[in-house]
């Protein structure tokens, strides 16, 4: 049967994931969390020292980023998805260490973004999602998988939900998961990553022109998935 690529990209916390890996579920499709991926190369930054607060303080405007030695240090990294056959899921494995869990916390939320506005940065990854899908068959979700990383993607959606929703929705996730974090500080960083994502100048968020725009503020994940499986079905028949 014909194989396609579905790109699901959007703003954060909306869910992406969740729906991204129900969807390559219910279609046999490999899922990949291009989010996780960004991520990872901040965890790296972070336990290597490649970002710094000079004065020490908290405040993001004076982070200082060693980019040629984050780059270097990312191109001597192997950064892998791999199956858990217990949970289901694939999970993200940086230099033969599963560091799903890591990647999760407010720490590396709060840098990400910053990451991810490196233009040599981007380029690598990009490059490492091209190859995995190659093969089609795919489900990528991220910020720019339908407008830059597979531009011709058979199927392209973008999702959102209004920002005081997607807060709850992580605040609640973060509580279950023991993350010390309050509902104020969740929707900051939201609102933050939104304006840092759809504001920057490498590859900024933005729907792709051809892309399905799909608000869950108030619909159910399976009737988005629902969706977005029909969508692929019209196309594979296509
Ligand atoms: O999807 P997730 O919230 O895990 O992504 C974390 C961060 O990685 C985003 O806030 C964004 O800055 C960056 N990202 C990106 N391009 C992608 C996926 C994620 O810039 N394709």
């Amino acid at each position: 049967m014909k194989k396609i690529i579905i790109a699901i990209d959007g703003h954060s916390s909306t869910g992406k994931s969740t729906t991204a890996k129900r969807v390559a579920k219910a279609l046999q499709y490999v899922y990949i969390d291009t989010g996780a991926m960004y991520r990872a190369v901040t965890f790296l930054a972070l336990e290597q020292g490649f970002i710094s607060l000079p004065h020490g303080g908290e405040e993001k405007q004076i982070l200082n980023i060693d980019k040629d030695g984050l780059l270097s240090a990312l191109k001597q990294s192997t950064i892998r998805f791999e199956h858990n056959p217990q949970l289901g899921v694939s999970e993200i494995y940086l230099n033969g260490q599963n560091i799903e869990k890591e990647i999760r916390g407010l720490s590396v939320a709060s840098y990400v973004s910053e990451v991810a506005k490196i233009p040599e940065i981007r380029a690598y990854l990009v490059n490492l999602q091209r190859e995995m899908g190659q093969q089609k068959g795919v489900v990528m979700d991220g910020r720019d998988i339908g407008t830059v990383v597979f531009p011709n993607a058979e199927l392209k959606v973008f999702m959102t939900a209004s920002e005081e929703i997607r807060a709850q929705r992580r605040f609640e996730e973060l509580q279950q998961k023991g993350e010390a974090a309050t509902y104020q500080e969740v929707l900051k960083n939201i609102q933050e990553r939104d304006y840092q994502d759809t504001h920057r100048k490498e590859s900024p968020l933005q729907k792709a022109p051809d892309a399905v725009e799909i608000d869950n503020s108030h619909t159910s994940l399976e009737e988005v998935v629902a969706q977005i499986v029909h969508l692929a079905e019209e196309k594979i028949k296509a």
